[in-house]
C-alpha cells in the first residue's frame, strides 16, 4: 500500500436536498489531487424517513431512487442515476469507491401482521419478561410501486428476529418473534445487554434461508448496476459474523473482485469482542478503530492532564495494524449524534497527524475537516443547539506529508506525558521523504529526535508552517526539534 488514504465523504448533517452525489461527481478530481485514494459514500437505498433517510434505516435496497417510495424518488443524495455516475465519475478520478451496506434491519413495512413474539428485558434481552403472545407488528415488505421489478422476493415476519412496536396495544417495547428459525436471538460476538443482535427497526434474520439468498441476488444486483469497489459493513456488532463469511466469499468468488471491506463493529471500550470478531471472520475485513477513537476524543478532552504516551493503548491499530481503519470522527461521533464522542478542534491537527503520519493504519479522514459544517438539532437535554464545525486548515498539508514525506523506518519518541514524537527516516523510492513530528498537550517544548546521518547538514522546517525557525541535522543525524503549546509541528527537509 502507497500510504492509501481514505474520505468518509458525508456527515450526518449533509442537507436533504438530493446533491451529494452530484457534489461528489464534481469533487472527485480534487479530492484525488490533494492525495485522497477512496472514498465511502452513504447509503445509495431508500432509507424509511424516504427523502430524509440516512441510509441506515433501510426501506427497499433496490430501491437507489428510483421508484416513489417513502415520499419520493431521490433519496436525500439524489437519484439512482446520479449515484451510478458519481460512483462512475470516482472511478474515473482514480479513486476507489466504497459502497455502504445496511443489512441488519428494515423499517417502513407496508403491511401488519399478526405474529407470535415475546418481550425481552431491554437491558438484558436474554431475559424473557412475557410469555408467548400475539402482536400486530409491521413486517410485511411489499413495495408496491418498485412491483416485483429486479426482485420478487417479499419480506414477512419470518425474516426478522425482533420488533420494536405492537400496532395493536400501540405500546413500544422489544419483541423477540417466535418463528421456525429460534425463540431465541441470533448469536453474537459480545454479550452486551445480554445479546445485541437486536438494534432498531425489524430486525434480520439470516438464520433463514430465504434471507441469505435473496441478500446475495442482491448483493449481484447491486454491483453489476453501480460498480464501486469495496463495502463499508453498518452494524456488523449486531449480526452473527457467519453471515457476512458467507455474503462476502460469495461476492468476491462471483466477481472476481478484492472488494475490500471495512465493518463498523463500534465498541470503543472492548477491544476484546472487536478481536474476536475477526477472529471469527478470518480478516475478510477490516475494522474502524473505535478505541483509538474514544483515546483521541478523551485526550482532546483532558488536554494537559492526558498522557499522550498511552494514546494507543488498547487499539486496534497496535492490536493489528493491517486490518485497523483509523479515524478522528465519524457521522455518529460528531456533535449531537447517537454515539457523540467529538475530537475538540484544538487537537484535530494532532489527532490527524497521529493516523496519517505513522506506518500503520488505513487512515479515514472526515467530511467536516474538509469542508466544515453547520447545524442546529436538540442536544440530549433536549434543547436546540447550534454547531459549526470548521474545517481544518492543517489538512490538506497533513495529506501531502502522508504522500510524499511519512515513508521509511520510524522511531518513536514517546518518553514525556506532554510531548511525543516521532521520526520517519524515508526510503528511496520516495525521494523527498522523512519527516520529524512532535506534538504536546502541555507547554511548548524541544525534542532531540533522529533522523538518520544521511540527513546530516540538511535543513528542516516546520511543513505547518507554525514555527519560523530552521533546524539543522547534526553529523550524527540528530536535530533538536521544537513545538509549541497544544499544537503539532512536522519537520521535512528543504529541497
Ligand atoms: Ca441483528
Amino acid at each position: 500500500m502507497e500510504n492509501l488514504t481514505m474520505l468518509q465523504f458525508f456527515e450526518w448533517y449533509y442537507p436533504a436536498d438530493g446533491s451529494l452525489w452530484r457534489f461528489f461527481a464534481s469533487e472527485a478530481r480534487w479530492l484525488k489531487d490533494i492525495g485522497i485514494d477512496a472514498v465511502w459514500l452513504p447509503p445509495a437505498h431508500k432509507g424509511m424517513a424516504g427523502g430524509q433517510a440516512s441510509g441506515y434505516d433501510s426501506y427497499d435496497l433496490y430501491d437507489l431512487g428510483e421508484f416513489n417510495q417513502r415520499g419520493t424518488v431521490r433519496t436525500k443524495y439524489g437519484t439512482k442515476q446520479e449515484y451510478i455516475d458519481a460512483v462512475q465519475a470516482g472511478k474515473q478520478a482514480g479513486l476507489k469507491v466504497y459502497a455502504d451496506i445496511v443489512l441488519n434491519h428494515m423499517g417502513g413495512a407496508e403491511e401488519k401482521e399478526e405474529i407470535t413474539v415475546r418481550k425481552v428485558n431491554p437491558e438484558n434481552r436474554m431475559e424473557f419478561i412475557s410469555e408467548p403472545y400475539e402482536i400486530e407488528a409491521f413486517t410485511k415488505f411489499t413495495f408496491p410501486a418498485r412491483a416485483g421489478k429486479y426482485s420478487g422476493f417479499t419480506w414477512d415476519h419470518r425474516c426478522f428476529s425482533g420488533v420494536d412496536y405492537d400496532a395493536r396495544k400501540q405500546e413500544t417495547a422489544i419483541y423477540k418473534i417466535q418463528n421456525e428459525y429460534g425463540e431465541d436471538w441470533q448469536d453474537v460476538i459480545s454479550d452486551e445487554l445480554g445479546n445485541y443482535d437486536y438494534l432498531m427497526l425489524s430486525d434480520i434474520d439470516f438464520r433463514n434461508p430465504l434471507v441469505r439468498e435473496e441478500l446475495k441476488r442482491w448483493g449481484k444486483w447491486f454491483y453489476e448496476t453501480a460498480g464501486f469497489d469495496g463495502f463499508r459493513l453498518d452494524a456488523i456488532k449486531h449480526m452473527n459474523p457467519e453471515f457476512f463469511n458467507e455474503w462476502l466469499d460469495y461476492m468476491r468468488a462471483e466477481f472476481n473482485s478484492e472488494f475490500y471491506t471495512v465493518g463498523e463493529y463500534w465498541a470503543p471500550g472492548d477491544l476484546g469482542a472487536m478481536l474476536r470478531y475477526i477472529e471469527f471472520t478470518q480478516e475478510r475485513m477490516s475494522l474502524f478503530d473505535a478505541p483509538l477513537q474514544a483515546n483521541l476524543h478523551r485526550a482532546s478532552v483532558e488536554g494537559k492532564n492526558y498522557d499522550l504516551r498511552t494514546v494507543f493503548d488498547d487499539t486496534l491499530v497496535q492490536a493489528r495494524p493491517e486490518l485497523a481503519v483509523t479515524l478522528v470522527e465519524n457521522h455518529d461521533t460528531q456533535p449531537l449524534q447517537s454515539l457523540e464522542q467529538t475530537v475538540e478542534r484544538w487537537f484535530r491537527p494532532l489527532a490527524y497527524a497521529l493516523i496519517l503520519l505513522r506506518a500503520d493504519g488505513y487512515p479515514c479522514v472526515f467530511y467536516t475537516d474538509l469542508y466544515g459544517s453547520s447545524y442546529e438539532d436538540n442536544g440530549r437535554d433536549g434543547q436546540a443547539q447550534q454547531v459549526t464545525m470548521e474545517k481544518m486548515t492543517e489538512l490538506e498539508a497533513l495529506l501531502v506529508l502522508r504522500k510524499r514525506y511519512a515513508y521509511g523506518i520510524q522511531v518513536d519518541y514517546f518518553n514525556d506525558p506532554q510531548c511525543i514524537g516521532w521520526t520517519r527516516q524515508g526510503d528511496e523510492i520516495h525521494p523527498e521523504s522523512g519527516c520529524a513530528v512532535l506534538m504536546s498537550n502541555g507547554l511548548g517544548t524541544t525534542k532531540a529526535m533522529e533522523m538518520g546521518k544521511s540527513f546530516a547538514g540538511r535543513i528542516f522546517t516546520d511543513y505547518l508552517g507554525k514555527i519560523d525557525g530552521q533546524v539543522i541535522i547534526n553529523e550524527d543525524g540528530w536535530g533538536d526539534f521544537q513545538v509549541y503549546a497544544g499544537s503539532v509541528s512536522v519537520w521535512t527537509a528543504e529541497g
